[in-house]
Formats: C-alpha cells, structure tokens, sequence
C-alpha cells in the first residue's frame, strides 16, 4: 500500500520508494488545478517505484493518464526519474529549470567512458592518490562503463522561469530559483491561504533544499567542458536567506516529512554551514590539497568507512567549501603547488 498523505487544499503528498537508498523515499506531491492534476517530481526510475506511484494515484481516484504537468524541483533521479514514463502515459508537459535541462541534455549526450574520464581527470586534480584512482581506471579499461543514473532521463518540455507564477489555471505557484543542491534547483511557494490557517505565507514545496533533519549535498556543479567557475555554496547559501524570508506557513519537502518554522531550519543550516567553514579554515592553517581537505574534515563515520562513491562525492563536496572560502578571501591557492594545494589566509 502506497503511504498517501492528504495536506488539504487540494495538495497531496505520496511515498515513492528509493531502491538501495538510505533516504528511504522520495514525497511525491499531487497537486489539483482546473486542467487536471499535476505532479511536483515524479520519482526513482524503477517498476517497484512506478507501480507506487500509480497505485497511490488510484487511491486518490487519478489515473494516471489523467495527470496533466509534471514540475521538476531539481534533474537528480530521485525526483525526475520517473518523468518521462509519467509524459507516455499520459501526455503530461514536463517543466524544469533551464540550468538543469542543462544538466541532462549534456547527461544524454555523455559518450560510454567519458564519465570515468572525466571523474579521473577531477580525482587526480584534486589529489587523490593512485590506490584510490585504480578501481576507476580498471574498469574504464575492462569497458565496464557503469555511469551515473539519469543517462536517459527526459528532456522537459517547458522552461520554469524564476519569479513567474506557472501555468496552472486556479493554482498561485511561483517559482523560485534556489541554486546550490544543483544549478536549476526550484521551489514552487504556493501562494495561496494554508488550508489548516496557520500563520504565513502559504506553503512551500522545497525539493531537496530545505529538509527538516538532512543538510543536502553541495558539490561542484559547472559543466567539466567550460572555463566557468562556479560557487555552488555560496549559491545554496544566498538561496536558503532567499526562502527564509518567504514567511512560509509550511515547508512540503521531497524527502522525510512536512514542517513548520522555515526560519528556524534555514537559521539553524546557515550556522551548521559557518561552524564548517571556520573548522575548514582552522585545518588549513596546513596547505592541503581538496583530497588532503576532504580525508580531514568531519563526516558522519571515519573517512575509511565511507563508501568508495561516496568519497568521490565528499571530494566535491569539499572543493565546494573551498571555492566558497577562496570567494571569501578566506583562503588562498599555494603558488606553485600541483595538485594545488590551498591554505588560509593571515
Ligand atoms: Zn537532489
Ligand atoms: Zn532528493
């Protein structure tokens, strides 16, 4: 049984399964318009997580070759990978941020190999030392081209277009650009009295940038093609002030539950993240490289028990906080150094 979750107002919320994932799930949410129900994310590409999706409609009474929109908070898999089966069967329009159809356009078109290559070239960059860049060049050798998720994942239809209210006849749904999780991340505030009348603005569907207990994942995001240098930190950042602001009675995220008092989970990310930046800036009283960075810093578990993957990801993960730190003239690159290392300023 699909856990289906009523939020009022004509808003639902349903429980579509993650498969070998410790989030669990991914909150579907269904919302009703005068043209006919539309879906905020859609999620994981897999039948178990289709047959819930589908299963949970019906219980709703929708078919699912009623539903009518698709809005896309972010690409990731979790929340666009059933997009494209939802478009088949029911000729529904996909809508999504420019900066992420980026993302997937430039995904599809990712030749067998070239993710591997292109991981090597950034491992090796940041430092990694050649025990952990083996695994990687074994299998780029053995042609064992195992990619990322969303290799085919589907272009969207429509643009959303930060600030403007989408098109969703008897619906106020503003987009709001929040980059940072991934360049094109939205939030889509419902503009709109909240059914139970708690005190706010309307509600707000936040994706992955704002979880109740979950900091989510701030990489380095740029295309590995182009000379443009991003700080996606400093992005996530500047978009959490621009949500805490909002005054939202309730926050209808895409993973775990529901909650009140936006404010104070965007105050208590925006204090995790400058206690992190300062310990960052105090290891590097010693030059280090982002590998060096990243095996130092605070994880959830010691750095040897972190999945192979996922130490991949903490490495972008703290390339992220460097380039902030850098920005904030925090920290500087060491002349001379290859594979650059970085160390603080003063
Ligand atoms: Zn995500
Ligand atoms: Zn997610």
């Amino acid at each position: 049984m699909t856990q289906v979750t009523e939020h009022g107002g004509g808003v639902w919320s349903l429980k579509v399964p993650i498969p070998d994932n410790p989030l669990g799930h991914t909150l579907v949410h269904l919302l009703d318009t005068d043209r006919g129900p539309v879906l905020i994310d859609t999620g994981w590409d897999d039948p178990e997580s289709w047959d819930t999706l589908v299963e949970g409609l019906a219980t709703l009474g929708t078919d699912i070759k009623d539903i009518h929109g698709v809005v896309i908070t972010h690409h990731h898999p979790d929340h666009h990978g059933l997009s494209g089966q939802v478009r088949e069967a029911s000729g529904a329009w996909i809508a999504m941020h420019p900066a992420d159809t980026q993302v997937v356009r430039r995904t599809r078109e990712q030749v067998p190999g070239q993710w591997l290559d292109y991981i090597t070239v950034k491992l090796t960059k940041a430092g990694a030392p050649e025990e952990h860049l083996a695994p990687i060049r074994a299998a780029r050798e053995a042609g064992r081209m195992r990619t990322v998720p969303g290799l085919d994942s589907a272009l969207p239809d429509r643009d959303i277009t930060p600030g403007e209210l989408l098109e969703l006849p008897g619906r106020r749904l503003r987009a709001i650009w929040t980059p940072g999780h991934t360049p094109g991340h939205v939030c889509l505030h419902l503009e709109e009295q909240h059914p139970a009348n708690l005190p706010g603005h309307g509600r707000l569907f936040s994706g992955d940038h704002l979880l109740p207990e979950i900091s989510p994942h701030i990489g380095l995001y740029e295309d590995p093609e182009e000379a443009l240098v991003t700080d996606p930190l400093g992005d996530y950042l500047d978009s959490l002030e621009r949500i805490g602001r909002l005054g939202v009675a309730e926050v209808l995220p895409a993973h775990q539950y529901a909650f009140t008092d936006a404010a104070a989970r965007v105050r208590e990310l925006l204090e995790h993240h400058e206690e992190r930046l300062a310990g960052l800036r105090r290891l590097l009283a010693e030059p280090l490289t982002p590998w060096q960075l990243a095996t130092r810093m605070e994880w959830n578990r010691p750095w040897d028990q972190i999945p192979y993957g996922s130490q991949n990801i903490a490495v972008s993960e703290a390339e992220a906080h460097l380039r902030r730190l850098v920005k904030l003239g925090h920290v500087e690159a060491v002349e001379g150094t290859d594979p650059v290392r970085y160390a603080a300023v003063g």
